[in-house]
């Protein structure tokens, strides 16, 4: 089962977030059919969308969008409040070779330039978006600039999928550690050495170490409290109503065309591959609706 431990550190001057995601990744990767360098660029995203999804309340909503120079041509993830993460990736057929250090290119398949955004809605009239540079294309790094230069919150950021020869997903996690910024430089260099002394998150899960664990090593020698696990899903949030709303958007003249071009038009859901197919008919009734708003 997949989910995510919060821990504190020092009464709450660190806060660490540990998330094991393999199986809600290796359900995006049957979904999308994605291949191993593709499922660990999205794998990764998945993981921490699904890490700051756990930092909302109620009905709020996270979304996390990495466009970058390279070949995987964009990565479009978001979670709710409740562990429910979605995603995909525009060609998730991209695969490359490994790195000289037989790991798969994660940077070089998003690229290394490029912007990484955030847009979190918390139910205002405006959603609150947020956005820098990419810095390496791995992600983690990204998303820890990020923090430090768009929301002036330093963190450190890691997570990665362990895919096997088959090209299915064995292990795949990662955390978030954020600090409040009067932290001490001692304190923050006992968190840094507990952190550099560990293996990689997807390392660790593939030795079957829980997020229990995991939280307790970054802590280690720190005053700390773990609290319980929370569930983490794949699961879409798409809906009949949302697609006829993504028709609605294209407008009278465009609903015409589709009637005279086809007599079923079919709207696709990118994350989770649902299509909700519409008649001639049902069109008709968008055209009208539309005619009464005007
Ligand atoms: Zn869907």
């Amino acid at each position: 089962m997949d989910y995510l431990v919060r821990g504190i550190g020092e009464k709450g001057k660190i806060t660490v977030y540990v998330a094991r995601t393999t199986e809600l990744v290796e359900k995006a990767r049957i979904i999308h059919n994605a291949s191993p360098t593709a499922i660990a660029a999205l794998g990764r995203a998945l993981t921490l969308v699904a890490i700051m999804g756990k930092m909302l309340k109620g009905k709020e909503t996270i979304s996390l969008q990495i466009l970058g120079n390279g070949p995987l041509g964009g990565i479009f993830v978001d979670s709710d409040a409740y562990g429910n993460v979605r995603g995909y990736v525009k060609r998730p057929y991209i695969d490359l070779p490994p790195t000289p250090e037989g790991k798969l290119d994660v940077s070089s398949a998003v690229g290394q330039k490029g912007i990484i955004s955030i847009v979190r809605d918390l139910g205002l009239k405006e959603p609150y978006r947020g956005s820098t540079n990419l810095v390496s294309g791995s992600i983690a790094k990204d998303l820890a600039y990020y923090f430090s230069y768009s929301e002036q919150q330093p963190s450190v950021v890691a997570a990665g999928v362990y895919v096997d020869k088959s090209g299915k997903v064995s292990s795949a996690g990662g955390y978030i550690v954020q600090v409040l910024p009067d932290t001490s430089l001692d304190l923050i260099e006992k968190l840094e050495n507990n952190i550099s002394s560990m293996d990689p998150p997807s390392q660790l899960i593939l030795k079957g170490i829980s997020p229990e664990e995991i939280a307790e090593k970054i802590l280690k020698n720190l005053d700390k409290k773990i609290f319980d696990s929370e569930k983490l899903n794949y699961s879409c949030r798409c809906s009949r109503v949302k697609a006829e709303n993504v028709l609605l958007a294209l407008g009278i003249k465009e609903l015409r065309e589709l009637i005279n071009k086809q007599e079923i038009t079919e709207v696709k859901c990118e994350f989770c591959g649902n299509k909700y197919k519409f008649t001639s008919k049902d069109l008709e009734e968008l055209i009208n609706l539309l005619k009464n708003k005007q």
